[in-house]
């Protein structure tokens, strides 16, 4: 990619885009919140993001990596919830990844170390339902595109995407496993899991900056298996 700066202001342009978008959505989240949880998802999410987009609106000479990090701290302290330390603290482990910028690995290595750290706090499996059931294919789908269908990296994310959003309708069949919606054991059956859904939201508004910034093409729609079986095994 670009210099360092005009990666930060990529990333800036992100954080702007996911805050408005989650702002948008907040009572959509919070209507999917009501029904299988404490219907403060939409609330939570949006006021993580709002504080977010303050916390990095100074940050255009920092490095990708630092805005990233501030990015998560500030879900952290804000979002609250279990959703809250799921998704600031895997961004903020994940950030380090950027450390040398946003190249190919590097990113790879964001999504991976992300899914990672938000399986390792939340111990949540593919099926259980929850926003594990959006990022496991997504990226899956993110690393193969690239290393082994040598997609360029925004073809390869429109892809994930398409994985994601898969994986949020694969939530609503399921009977929650972990989380507040496990406590309905299952009466969570045929509603979408609000966490895999903002999941989804978030890489959507990623995929259309990343679509002003890269080359490639957006090829969204993508016909290939959402998750690998080796995750569905118990
Ligand atoms: P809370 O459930 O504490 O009210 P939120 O409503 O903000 O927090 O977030 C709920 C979302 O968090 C769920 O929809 C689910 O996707 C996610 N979640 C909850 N527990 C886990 C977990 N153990 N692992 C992964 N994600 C989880
Ligand atoms: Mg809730």
């Amino acid at each position: 990619m670009v210099d360092e700066h005009e990666q930060t202001a990529a990333v800036l342009d992100a954080v702007d885009a996911i805050a408005d978008r989650i702002d948008a959505e907040t009572d959509h989240l919070t209507d999917l919140d009501s029904a299988v949880g404490d219907a403060d998802h939409g609330a939570n999410m949006s006021r993580g993001f709002a504080a977010a987009r303050d916390q990095t609106e100074d940050m255009a000479d920092a490095s990708p990596a630092d805005v990233v990090k501030t990015v998560g701290t500030a879900l952290i302290s804000e979002v609250g919830g279990a959703s809250g330390p799921l998704y600031g603290g895997s961004i903020m482990k994940a950030s380090a990844a950027l450390a040398e910028g946003l190249t190919e690995e590097a990113t790879i290595e964001f999504a991976e170390t992300y899914l990672e750290t938000v399986q390792d706090r939340g111990d949540a499996r593919p099926g259980d339902k929850t926003m594990v059931d959006a990022l496991v294919p997504a990226v899956h789908t993110y690393r193969k595109s690239i290393e082994e269908d040598d997609l360029p990296p925004l073809t390869a994310l429109s892809k994930a995407v398409d994985a994601a959003e898969r994986g949020v309708n694969y939530t609503v069949p399921l009977r929650a496993r972990k989380g507040r919606a496990s406590y309905l054991g299952w009466r969570s059956v045929g509603h979408q899991d609000p966490g895999a859904t903002s999941t989804l939201f978030i890489l959507e508004e990623l995929l259309d900056v990343a679509a002003e910034h890269l080359d490639g093409e957006v090829d969204r729609d993508a016909t290939s298996p959402t998750i690998p079986d080796e995750d569905l095994e118990e």
